[in-house]
């Protein structure tokens, strides 16, 4: 009911944000670290900081999200959190024993100005850090950006702190991919192994956010990255990053660092996109595209074209995380549909901007940032509202209010499950995105429906 007083009129706004579409930086950084294996994140700030962090994630994947925190107190907050972070790197050794601590600050620790840098040589000059073991830090201020910053900050700081350029180069592509899940993790790899390519991801959260129940408790599961393949991937032949925003930083770090020829392309979401992944793969590895994939790609063509009367000049509307954004606005256009409005809370830039709206259409409202938030988009949506919403669990007050169809593909989404295992990219993620549309479209039509217009096959 609350939200029937959103007004249709649109206001410029500067220094206001109303349900902001993204959640914070450490939550991407968190997020980030757990796809290297054997590493537990630590917030770096207060213990409610770490809290919240700990429980988008546990309730986004249903499982319980290590994390430690250095648990800031008055005195932390007035004289600085160096001896709190130097006694939460004795106790995590003694008592969980991982081999990376993956430190992300939070808004406290970077007004206070803690230096992590000088806190992390003085724990290694200090002993404190057992041989072996490794303190990487990547700094999450979240009064600005959004978790795929923070998401973007940790990755960056794997390369910077492990990958290594020995001069002897490996046959190993580096896959770089962009804040996605882990099934669409599994989906990535899944298409580098089709092909027979020698890879080497990170970080890659499968199996570890999403690992099976086997009755025991695992601290550090399976899944995530080992820490020598980040090494090596400094001496590998060609890196790809998958989603530009989330990766870019990363990207051209190992560039310069490590001198790896490094190409950026968007995530492979929708036929059109995973045929330039595919493609670039092929031509970068000097193999043809397997018979499998061929199938997996064919099938996703088929139900389109059986399907297209359903999905074809359909309006719709996106919130979400700008690479994720950017391949289903491209799945969208494959399909056919009519794209409304486009928003992002993380501050893409005035590049992805263009880039959406030029692949969207002129007429398609594109905005990020701060005041790109769900009131903008309520308001958007009375203007011109759409037959579908893509987005996250917080889109459906607003998809209840206007009773419009929501699909989840958002970060956060606390009310359904699936999205951990069941991909949206690749072809076969294509194709469980494209029956999840739809399913709702034609659910929404046989409710609808009049009863001489009901029909047993549609
Ligand atoms: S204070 Fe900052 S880091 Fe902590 S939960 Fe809030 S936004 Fe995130």
């Amino acid at each position: 009911m609350l939200l029937r007083h959103t007004p249709k009129e649109v206001a410029e706004r500067h220094a206001l944000t109303i349900n902001p579409a993204k959640t914070c930086q450490p939550v991407g950084a968190m997020y980030a670290a757990l796809g290297i294996h054997k590493c537990l994140p630590h917030s770096h700030g207060s213990q409610g900081c770490c809290a919240y962090h700990r429980s988008a994630l546990t309730r986004h994947y249903t499982e319980p999200i290590m994390g430690s925190t250095s648990s800031f107190t008055e005195g932390a907050s007035v004289f600085g959190g160096q001896s709190n972070l130097m006694e939460s790197i004795t106790n995590i050794f003694a008592l969980y024993n991982p081999d990376i601590i993956a430190v992300n600050t939070t808004c406290l620790s970077e007004v206070i100005g803690d230096d992590l840098t000088q806190i992390i040589n003085r724990a290694l000059a200090d002993n404190k850090i057992p041989h072996g073991k490794t303190v990487i830090y990547a700094s999450t201020p979240s009064f600005k950006g959004s978790h795929v910053t923070g998401y973007a900050n940790m990755l960056s700081a794997m390369v910077q702190n492990f990958a290594k350029n020995t001069g002897k180069k490996n046959n190993a592509i580096t896959l770089l991919p962009s804040f996605i899940e882990p099934s669409d993790m599994t989906e990535i790899k899944h298409i580098a192994e089709e092909m027979g390519i020698e890879y080497i991801m990170y970080p890659d959260t499968s199996g570890v956010v999403n690992a099976p129940m086997d009755g025991k408790f695992h601290m550090y599961p399976k899944g995530g990255t080992p820490k020598e393949k980040i090494q090596q991937s400094g001496d590998s032949r060609y890196a790809l990053a998958l989603g530009r925003v989330g990766t870019l930083q990363a990207a051209q770090l190992l560039d310069t660092k490590c001198k790896v020829k490094t190409d950026s392309i968007d995530l492979p979401i929708g036929i059109s996109a995973t045929d330039t992944f595919v493609d670039l793969l092929r031509r970068s590895s000097g193999v043809t595209v397997p018979e499998s994939l061929q199938t997996e790609r064919g099938q996703l063509v088929d139900v389109l074209c059986d399907k297209a009367q359903y999905v074809y000049g359909k309006k719709v509307s996106l919130m979400g995380d700008p690479d994720t954004l950017y391949g289903l606005v491209q799945f969208c256009k494959d399909a056919g549909m009519q794209v409304l409005h486009v928003v992002t809370g993380t501050p893409a830039g005035a590049k992805w901007e263009r880039r959406v709206r030029e692949l969207a259409g002129e007429g398609t409202t594109v905005k990020a940032g701060a005041q790109a938030d769900l009131f903008y988009l309520h308001q958007l949506l009375q203007n011109n509202k759409p037959d579908l919403l893509f987005g996250n669990t917080y889109c459906k007050y607003i998809a209840r209010d206007m009773d419009i169809p929501l699909i989840r593909t958002a970060f956060p989404i606390y009310d359904r499950i699936g999205h951990s295992y069941i991909p949206i990219t690749g072809y076969r993620g294509g194709m469980h995105l494209l029956l999840k549309v739809l399913d709702i479209i034609m659910d929404r039509q046989d409710r609808d429906a009049p009863e001489e217009k009901f029909e047993l096959v549609m």
